[in-house]
């Protein structure tokens, strides 16, 4: 689809907006004389600065960006086929969108652009819901920190792994708190795929076999050694 055969929904001027090509927040001023170009008043202090572009490309500020969506491809460039520092190319529903300086925010801009391009069309994103951001167990295979760590059904994995088993929530609980999702409780956390529990909780998991591990079916003894023989 190009530019000209995309919705527009008029927005009053002087309101706050996001833009297809910048993060953060502007002050809406209406379309540029000519469409193809974005222009942006800078401003100091708390005041936001004002922005005149192709109308298709704002939406009100207050919209739902979604956390995934499978029209954003972001994928790595070679080098000397990208601007100086810019590898990652983002693609929203095979339309090129531009070049960013990092995966995190090409991805950002791609969901932002579905997010500015649904909201034109009347298509209203639904607000992340806690079953999108599932936690689930896995065995941390890195050497480094404590056994288990959780991830997130939506793909996400902590940088680090937890160091103690009193901080093992936190990465996690952090990620779920930028979609809004607030989660102090994790016995409905699941096993993930590719181990024996995969898909059970620990508490399903040890009522069906109290003496196994999770992760590899084994028993204490198995895993260890028998102490007493
Ligand atoms: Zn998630």
């Amino acid at each position: 689809m190009t530019t000209h055969e995309r919705p527009v929904r008029a927005i009053p001027t002087g309101n706050t907006v996001i833009h297809t090509g910048h993060d953060g927040q502007f002050r809406w001023d209406g379309p540029s004389d000519d469409l193809r170009f974005v222009q942006i008043a800078i401003a100091y202090g708390r005041d936001l600065s004002g922005l005149r572009c192709d109308p298709r490309d704002v939406a009100p500020a207050g919209i739902t960006i979604p956390t995934q969506d499978g029209r954003v491809a972001v994928a790595k460039v070679a080098r000397g086929l990208h601007p100086t520092d810019k590898p990652w190319l983002v693609d929203v529903a095979s339309d090129r969108l531009g070049f960013h300086k990092t995966r995190r925010g090409g991805l950002a801009a791609g969901l932002r652009t579905v997010a500015i391009r649904d909201w034109h069309a009347g298509v209203e994103a639904k607000p992340a819901h806690p079953d999108d951001h599932h936690p689930l167990t896995n065995l941390n295979t890195t050497g480094q920190g404590i056994r288990s760590y959780f991830s997130c059904s939506c793909g996400w994995k902590p940088k680090r792994m937890p160091e103690s088993g009193r901080m093992s929530h936190v990465p996690f609980m952090r990620h779920a708190a930028g979609f809004g999702i607030r989660r102090d409780n994790f016995a409905d956390a699941r096993y993930a795929d590719g181990y024996p529990a995969a898909g059970m909780t620990w508490n399903e998991w040890y009522a069906a076999n109290p003496d196994r591990d999770p992760f590899t079916n084994l028993t204490h003894d198995e895993r260890f050694g028998s102490a007493t023989t």
